[in-house]
C-alpha cells in the first residue's frame, strides 16, 4: 500500500519505517528540512534500537523515502498517517497548531479518495476537527480515522512489531479494515484489534497514560510515607505486585515520571476535564505528588550538605528513561538546575543523551566520556535514570575516584545494606 506519513519524529519514524519494513512504500514528510536531510543521508536523529537498521534497509530496497512536500506525499499515497507534535498549550491543552496545518495542507492536496489517520495524541474530539478542515478544503471523499500510538521510547520498533493491542476509532467499517489490514503483520500472533469510534479511541489513549502515570506516583507517596514510618518501598512494591489483579509493571518508586508523553497527556486530560466542568482531581493529584518527587529528591541532597555552594555532584542518567535520548521534562533538568542555582558544580554522563544535553545545559555543566570519570572529586553521586550500564558498577573504583562515597540513588537500583557495607553513605527512595 502507498502511505504517507506526516511528522518523523519518534512516532512517525518508528511507524514508517516498520510498515516499510513490511513491504509498503511509505513516504515520510516532515516541515524540519535539516531532519529530512539527514534522514535522506541515512542519519537517524533519535537513538532507538533496532531502528537505524530498519531505516537503512528500507531506504536501500527503495520503500522508505523522506521528504519536506507533504502535497505530493499525499497524492501518492491512498493511506496518510498524521504523527505531528501536539506539545502543552499555555492552558495545558494540546497546542494543536501542527495538526490543524497540516489537517489543512491534506486537504488542498487530495486529488482523490484518502484514508486519513491520527497517530499523534489528541484530545477526544480532534478527529472531527481535523475532518472539518480537511472537509473545508477538498471536495473529494476521505475517510477520518483515530489510530493511537502506545508505544514505549527504548523499544519502540519492538513495542511497534509486537504491539499489545491495536485501537482502530472510525465511523466507516471499510476505512477501519483498510487500517487493520495494514497492522496485520504485527498482530499475528493474536494482538486483537479494538474496533470503536473516534471519540473513544481517542480517550483510550489517554486514559491508559493517565493510569501508567498514576500508578508510579501512587508508588511514589508511599515512598515516602514509608520513609516516615521506616518500612521499605521495594518490599512493599514485590508483596503488592504479586497479586495477580495488581501486577508488577509500572510500580517502581523513583524521582517521578518525565518525557514527552505522561505530564503532557494528564495536563491535556486534566484541562478536558476542566472545559467539561468536570475536573479531574485524581489527576491534579498525580500532577502535584509528580511534581513534588523531583524536588523532594533535590532536598534530600541539599539537607545532607547544608550549603552546596562550590561543592562537586557526579550525575548518572540524564534521559528521562532508560535506552532513549529524550530529556524532555526529565527529572535530571530540575534537579541539575536546582543545584546549580545553588552554586554546586555538575559533571554528568549519560549512555546517549550527551547531545541532548549538550543542547540544554550549554556548558553550564561538564558532560564526562564515561560514568566513572564524572566521579573524579565528587562529593556525592546522583543516580537518576537506571540504565543498565549503571547496575553493577565497579564499587571500588567509584569509592576511589570520589571525594567523598555518598549516593543518591534516585532510581532504587542499589541494594541499601550492601552499599552501605562498602562504605558507601546511601540513600534511596522510600528505603529508610
Ligand atoms: P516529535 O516531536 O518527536 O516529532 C514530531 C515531528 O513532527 C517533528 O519531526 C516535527 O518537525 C514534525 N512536524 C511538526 N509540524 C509539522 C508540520 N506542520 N508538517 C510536517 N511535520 C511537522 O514527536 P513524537 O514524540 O513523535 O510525538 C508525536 C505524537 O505522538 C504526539 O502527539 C505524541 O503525544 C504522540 N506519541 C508519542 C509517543 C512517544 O513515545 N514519543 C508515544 C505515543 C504517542
Amino acid at each position: 500500500m502507498n502511505l504517507a506519513v506526516v511528522g518523523t519524529g519518534y512516532v512517525g519514524l518508528v511507524a514508517g519505517a516498520c510498515f516499510a519494513e513490511s513491504g509498503n512504500d511509505v513516504i515520510c514528510v516532515d516541515s524540519d528540512s535539516q531532519k529530512v536531510e539527514s534522514l535522506e543521508k541515512g542519519e537517524v536523529p533519535i537513538y532507538e534500537p533496532g531502528l537505524p537498521e530498519i531505516v537503512e534497509r528500507n531506504v536501500r530496497e527503495g520503500r522508505l523515502t523522506f521528504t519536506t512536500d507533504l502535497d505530493a506525499a499525499v497524492r501518492k499515497s491512498f493511506v496518510v498517517f498524521i504523527a505531528v507534535g501536539t506539545p502543552p498549550g499555555s492552558d495545558g491543552a494540546p497546542d494543536l497548531a501542527a495538526v490543524r496545518a497540516v489537517a489543512e495542507a491534506i486537504g488542498k492536496a487530495m486529488d482523490q479518495f484518502k484514508v486519513v489517520v491520527m497517530k499523534s495524541t489528541v484530545p477526544v474530539g480532534t478527529g472531527e476537527l481535523v475532518a472539518d478542515i480537511i472537509r473545508a478544503h477538498t471536495d473529494k471523499p476521505f475517510d477520518m480515522i483515530s489510530n493511537p500510538e502506545f508505544l514505549k521510547e527504548g523499544a519502540a520498533v519492538e513495542d511497534f512489531m509486537k504491539p499489545d493491542r491495536i485501537v482502530i476509532g472510525a465511523e466507516d467499517e471499510r476505512a477501519a479494515a483498510i487500517v487493520r489490514e495494514l497492522y496485520a503483520p504485527f498482530t499475528r500472533t493474536g494482538s486483537p484489534a479494538i474496533l470503536t469510534d473516534i471519540r473513544t479511541a481517542e480517550m483510550i489513549k489517554y486514559a491508559s497514560n493517565a493510569y501508567l502515570a498514576t500508578r508510579i506516583t501512587f508508588m511514589n507517596e508511599f515512598a515516602n510515607l514509608c520513609e516516615k514510618v521506616g518500612a521499605d518501598v521495594d518490599s512493599v512494591r514485590k508483596g503488592m505486585g504479586l497479586d495477580k489483579r495488581i501486577g508488577s509493571a509500572f510500580l517502581f518508586a523513583g524521582v517521578g515520571f518525565g518525557g514527552s508523553c505522561f505530564p503532557k497527556d494528564i495536563e491535556a486530560l486534566i484541562a478536558t476535564g476542566r472545559r467539561n466542568d468536570y475536573p479531574l482531581r485524581l489527576l491534579e493529584a498525580v500532577m502535584e505528588v509528580n511534581a513534588q518527587q523531583r524536588i523532594r529528591f533535590l532536598s534530600k541532597v541539599l539537607s545532607y550538605f547544608g550549603d552546596v555552594e562550590g561543592r562537586q555532584f557526579a550525575v548518572w542518567g540524564l534521559s528521562f528513561k532508560p535506552r532513549t535520548d529524550d530529556m524532555r521534562a526529565a527529572p535530571s533538568i530540575d534537579i541539575i538546575n536546582g543545584l546549580l542555582s545553588r552554586g554546586a558544580r555538575i559533571s554528568a554522563y549519560d549512555p546517549e543523551a550527551m547531545s541532548e544535553a549538550e543542547r540544554i545545559f550549554g556548558d553550564a555543566i561538564s558532560l564526562s566520556r564515561n560514568n566513572y570519570e564524572c566521579l573524579s572529586g565528587a562529593d556525592a553521586l546522583l543516580l537518576l535514570t537506571e540504565w543498565q550500564v549503571f547496575r553493577n558498577p565497579n564499587f571500588d573504583r567509584m569509592k576511589a575516584d570520589m571525594r567523598t562515597p555518598i549516593v543518591f540513588d534516585g532510581r532504587n537500583v542499589y541494594d541499601p545494606a550492601q552499599m552501605r557495607q562498602m562504605g558507601f553513605t546511601y540513600f534511596g527512595i522510600g528505603r529508610s
